[in-house]
């Protein structure tokens, strides 16, 4: 029997906020994770919650402020994403994170699906109108602890999918075809635990892919992964990209 690495079809790799701890943005359910170490900053995620209360709105800008993902930089986990693609392999990456890591590292954001969205750019829920976070941030620094919409007046918020909302649907298609068309799935950093992102694997594994988990905590799909490896994203990934150009 041939190794997995020798697959030369497809690659969707599905990547959760595990590949970005190493650039200093912490995870959500780790050990030293968001919402492990203070709960409450969960609430801050939820939609009704978020749409109901000015005070939590003021405290989701102040956090977004203060983001680490401002600072952060891609790691080798990233680069070694960019490796694959230019090396010429057919590559697409499913992001939970919206750290846009990813594409800072250099992979064509074409290539890129967020089916969580982004931090960077702001949305109003009332009537679409978008800008960027740094130049609402701004308003906020400005005196603005809770910017309206200079449209209509409604409520802003990041363009990411908080609890309580559903995908965007074409984004979701779209990761479910890079699923069901990958030859070699690779779920990196991410505990499999948020759906419908985790229900990838299945779709792949099913449309006869073979499935990578590299996670240093147990996952809900390890028991249909063809190979699981523990070891620091970091040094992992890395090493089965070398592996797979190696074939
Ligand atoms: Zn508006």
């Amino acid at each position: 029997m041939t190794s997995w690495h020798e697959r030369d079809g497809r690659i969707a790799v599905l990547t959760g906020a595990g590949i970005s701890t190493d650039s200093g943005i912490p995870d959500f359910r780790g050990p030293r994770g968001v919402w492990t170490e203070d709960p409450v900053a969960e609430l801050l995620s939820t939609y009704d919650n978020y749409m109901a209360d000015p005070a939590l709105r003021v405290r989701s800008w102040e956090a977004r402020r203060n983001n680490p993902a401002w600072g952060a930089e891609p790691n080798p986990a990233h680069l070694a994403l960019v490796d694959l693609e230019r090396a010429g392999r057919a590559l697409t990456i499913v992001t939970q994170n919206i750290d846009r890591l990813h594409q800072r590292a250099g992979s064509n954001p074409k290539r890129v699906i967020e089916i969580h969205g982004n931090m960077f750019d702001v949305v109003c829920v009332d009537c679409g109108y978008t800008a960027s976070m740094a130049e609402t941030l701004d308003r906020v620094g400005m005196g603005e602890p809770d910017p309206p919409c200079p449209e209509c007046g409604g409520i802003l918020k990041a363009d990411v999918i908080m609890f309580g909302q559903a995908l965007d649907h074409r984004t979701l298609l779209k990761a479910t075809l890079a699923a069901e068309t990958a030859d070699i799935f690779l779920a990196v950093g991410t505990s499999l635990q948020v759906e419908p992102a985790a229900s990838l694997c299945g779709r792949a594994v099913a449309a006869g892919a073979a499935l990578i988990i590299v996670n240093a905590e147990p996952t809900p799909y390890d028991s249909l992964a063809t190979e699981v490896v523990r070891e620091p994203i970091g040094t992992a990934l890395p090493r089965l990209v070398e592996q797979i150009l190696a074939h």
